[in-house]
């Protein structure tokens, strides 16, 4: 994160509610003394703000399947996800951010990994077959079109017959 020089915040920077914003190859940026020192966001602040916007959708979209009370909470819930992601872009405590979301980034790290194995399993379909060890559960991946084979696992050793 850097900062504007005082020299370049006149000619290249606009103020915008107190918050000057310097036009930067990222698009307009907040860089200002009230910024200064302050969190900001960052994986978990993302997320917050993405969920903050879906529970808002999912809120207008059943207020009606669900009844005024329980879209009012999901209003709320919505408010509440978009509070606690300012509280965090505005924190001044960065030691505490930076844990909280390392935390979130081993949480959703067992996600991130399926949806890249599943993604690898897509794009070698044509080549290769994947099975689930009945042993041990992880994916196993053998070349296609050999008939029925004999698979032994990498991980645990068990061995499987299937056809590819
Ligand atoms: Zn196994």
């Amino acid at each position: 994160m850097t900062f504007m020089k005082k020299s370049d915040r006149i000619p290249f920077g606009v103020f915008v509610g107190g918050i000057s914003l310097k036009r930067s190859d990222r698009g307009w940026s907040p860089r200002s003394r009230f910024m200064e020192g302050r969190y900001g966001a960052d994986a978990l602040g993302r997320f917050l703000s993405y969920l903050a916007l879906l529970v808002m959708v999912l809120a207008f979209l059943l207020r009606k399947a669900l009844g005024g009370t329980a879209g009012n909470l999901l209003c709320s819930l919505s408010l509440g996800i978009l509070i606690w992601f300012y509280c965090r872009v505005l924190s001044k405590n960065l030691t505490k951010r930076q844990l909280e979301n390392q935390r979130f980034l081993k949480l959703v790290q067992p996600f991130y990994d399926w949806v890249e194995l599943r993604r690898d399993c897509y794009a070698q379909r044509k080549d290769y077959a994947f099975f689930k060890c009945t042993g041990c559960g992880r994916t196993v991946r053998v070349p296609k079109g050999k008939g029925r084979i004999r698979i032994t696992c990498r991980h645990c050793g068990y061995s499987f017959e299937k056809k590819t």
